[in-house]
């Protein structure tokens, strides 16, 4: 028996879930509100785990096409302090394919393949357990039902409601992202600053990052402790008035530090919230959530690993239950499984968002030694 089943969001999490399905033969109906995949820029790059991430492109048939497109090479990470000594300088061996790099508009495509994605659908409300199933309300005032309904919607998932009362909130840390094109021939200093991977440096309650895409692309994030609203007086668009903002924060740091903000193209404001540690609910028939929607975490490399693990386990798991009941199990036994997984992670993420941007830099070099393979 063929379940109506539907995932709401295409992000890693939904793409992965519909992409094993597919590979059971198993009809999946992809709710996405992005009008084109192209829609909005993919974003930066991600690592894929080797047991988490690949695990699940394994699960997808994927594997060799991902370790085609990846680059091992991206595991690279240099530390530097504020004036600009380099504390640590690790390079992946060149067999190393435990974390590769790969960019999120590669993966995307990647998972695409020949999946059906419905574009431009944009969920409004999941209203589970009325006579014909879970029913799906759009914001053209469309409505569908399906027996099960997938939230992998991202942090402020339209799916969560159905299930759980809890929204994100703020960290206390916010982000401003820019970048850098052609990196190697229009900055060759940074580009060498940089090396094949990323560079960090962690200096009071802030830190700077900059990790290179593929093509010459580098993504710079500044982040740091500020109250929500700290950029009150300041107005995001005018990227001048940024840039200046941000060069007054990170005042005193060495000058080719600076540099990845003085280059930086445009910015972008990413307060980081997250979902409290532990995030569960009361089983819903019929409605479930995935990846960020589920747990939203902080950004320190595993949210999209997670996403992608808990979407092809839980297609494993639906494309091997036979009837209507089995499917409910499923789902329900999924949930207990990413719950402890999830868990484990928002704890250790959560830590290290303390730590890495903290009072105390030598915290985050600390951290590093604890997590970086010597
Ligand atoms: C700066 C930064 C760097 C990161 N680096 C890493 C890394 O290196 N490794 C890692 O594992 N993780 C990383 N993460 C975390 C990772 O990006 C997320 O955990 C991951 O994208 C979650 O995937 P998802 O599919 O659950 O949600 P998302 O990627 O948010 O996808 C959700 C999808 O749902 C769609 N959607 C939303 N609302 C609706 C709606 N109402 N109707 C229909 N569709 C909807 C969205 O358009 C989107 O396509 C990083 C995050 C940040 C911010």
């Amino acid at each position: 028996m063929r379940h109506r089943i539907a995932v709401v969001g295409s992000g890693p999490a939904g793409l992965t879930f519909a992409r094993v399905l597919h590979r059971h033969d198993y009809p999946v109906t992809v709710l996405e509100r992005d009008p084109a995949p192209d829609a909005r820029p993919p974003g930066g790059t991600l690592d894929l785990h080797e047991g988490l991430g690949q695990l699940a492109l394994d699960k997808a048939g994927l594997l060799a096409e991902f370790q085609a497109l990846s680059r091992p090479e991206g595991q690279a990470m240099r530390i530097l302090d504020t004036a600009g000594t380099v504390l640590r300088d690790w390079r992946p061996r060149p067999d190393d394919r435990a974390n590769p790099e790969i960019d999120r508009g590669q993966l995307r495509d990647l998972l695409l393949g020949p999946l059906d994605v419905q574009w431009g659908r944009d969920v409004t409300e999941i209203v589970p357990g009325t006579r014909d199933g879970v029913l799906v309300h759009f914001a053209d005032g469309r409505q569908e039902t399906f027996d099960l309904v997938v939230g992998a919607d991202g942090a402020w998932s339209r799916t969560r409601p159905a299930v759980s009362p809890v929204t994100p909130h703020y960290t206390g840390v916010t982000t401003v992202e820019t970048s850098l094109d052609d990196v190697d021939t229009r900055h060759p200093d940074l580009a060498r600053l940089i090396g094949d991977g990323s560079v960090a440096v962690y200096g009071v309650n802030r830190k700077l990052v900059a990790q290179r895409n593929s093509g010459g692309h580098v993504k710079v994030y500044a982040q740091f402790r500020a109250p929500l609203d700290w950029h009150t007086n300041l107005d995001l668009a005018d990227v001048e008035a940024v840039r200046s903002s941000l060069l007054a924060l990170f005042d005193g740091w060495a000058a080719p530090v600076l540099g990845l903000l003085r280059h930086g193209t445009a910015f972008v404001h990413r307060p980081l919230y997250v979902l409290p540690v532990s995030h569960t609910w009361a089983h819903v028939p019929g409605v479930t959530l995935l990846g960020d929607a589920a747990h939203l975490m902080p950004p320190l490399g595993v949210g999209a690993n997670l996403a992608m693990l808990e979407g092809a386990e839980l297609a494993e798991s639906i494309a091997a239950a036979p009837g209507p009941g089995d499917l409910d199990e499923a789902v329900r036994a999924f949930e207990e499984q990413m719950w402890a997984r999830a868990g484990r992670w928002a704890k250790i993420t959560t830590a290290g968002l303390e730590r890495l941007v903290s009072p105390d830099p030598t915290e985050a070099l600390a951290h590093f030694d604890e997590v970086q393979p010597s």
